[in-house]
């Protein structure tokens, strides 16, 4: 079987593959964007960017991802949909990457594989997915008009994401194991005045219970961080945001370095230490996770990755 080669692989769609797609093919090499779901990435389950430059009204996260996508697509750059990249093998000067479809061997490669969001991993969380417990308010609020919801997290995601289940939701409870929120003061004011939102402070969440009849979720029980005392929420949905884990698994043990939750290390040219290997985005160490420093560092990846084909 002939393997087809080129220039430079960009495996992940999200923003910072997009932009380092962008570069790359507008620097004229070959490039392919490998992405196993949708372009867009993680905002494309956003309702609203407020924080993206050039957008003063803030833009819809599906509609951000999809002006990236076209604008990738109008360089020249190849996508390669529904492809996922399963292995990375250093292989004739370059990297051989296994896929779901045809392998393909790249000159150079960009992991910007993103992050999926983490699991509390308490009794109850597996057994309710999807029927009650969820990960995307866009994706799921719809179902919960009427109802009682809690948010868990203090995050810039579970503050966003309560804000917009407060749309549907007659109550939202916002759980966090801390007495300070760690998202934008901006948000923390606005849900501060919101009448549906209660705060519950000092608290983890324990177990969420399903109710055996509709074998839907029907309580969440919480821990208080003081004093150790447990109770019940009753509620009809778990929105779960409590931090990102990277999705790093198609690089082999040892390939590259990681940090110790599996974040991959650059350097400030995005290089991994990989000769022809880079990384960008939420895949990677970095402090800010923005669809902005995303962008950004996929930017510097696809340049960094011109450069080292030059020097070939
Ligand atoms: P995050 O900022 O890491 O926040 C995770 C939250 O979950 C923290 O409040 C943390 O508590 C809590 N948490 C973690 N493990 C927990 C556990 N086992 N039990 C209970 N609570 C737990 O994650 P994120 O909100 O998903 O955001 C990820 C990144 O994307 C951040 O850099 C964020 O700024 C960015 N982001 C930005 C925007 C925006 O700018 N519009 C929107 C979404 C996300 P502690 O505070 O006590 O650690």
């Amino acid at each position: 079987m002939t393997v087809r080669t080129i220039d430079i692989a960009v495996i992940g769609g999200g923003p910072a593959g997009l932009t380092a797609g962008l570069y790359a093919a507008r620097g004229g090499a070959e490039t392919v964007i490998f992405e196993r779901q949708a372009c867009g990435g993680q905002i494309i389950t956003t309702e609203q960017v407020e924080n993206y430059p050039a957008f003063p009204e803030g833009v819809g996260g599906a509609e951000l991802g999809e002006l990236m996508t076209a604008q990738t697509l109008a360089q020249g750059a190849e996508i390669a949909l529904f492809t996922e990249v399963t292995a990375i093998v250093p292989a004739d000067g370059g990297f051989l990457l296994e896929t779901n479809d045809a392998p393909m061997h790249a000159r150079a490669v960009i992991v910007a594989t993103g992050a999926v969001p983490s699991k509390l991993g308490i009794p109850g969380e597996a057994e309710f997915t999807g029927r009650g417990v969820s990960w995307c308010a866009t994706c799921d609020g719809a179902f919960y008009r009427d109802k009682v919801v809690a948010v868990i997290g203090g995050g810039d995601a579970a503050l966003e994401e309560a804000m917009f289940l407060t749309k549907f939701a007659t109550k939202v409870y916002l759980v966090h194991r801390r007495h300070e929120f760690r998202a934008a003061q901006v948000i923390v004011d606005r849900l501060a005045r919101h009448e549906k939102v209660e705060p519950v402070l000092g608290n983890v969440p324990v177990e969420i219970l399903g109710d055996p009849e509709t074998g839907k979720v029907c309580g969440l029980v919480l821990r208080d961080v003081a004093d150790g005392s447990e109770r019940t929420l009753v509620l009809d949905g778990v929105f779960e945001f409590v931090g990102t884990t990277p999705i790093s698994e198609l690089l082999s043990d040892g390939l590259v370095s990681t940090d110790e939750r599996g974040y991959i290390r650059t350097d400030a040219r995005g290089a991994t230490g990989v000769p022809g290997l880079f990384a960008a985005g939420d895949v990677t160490e970095s402090t800010l996770k923005q669809v902005v420093t995303a962008a950004g560092a996929g930017a510097t990846a696809g340049f960094s990755a011109l450069n080292y084909l030059e020097t070939l």
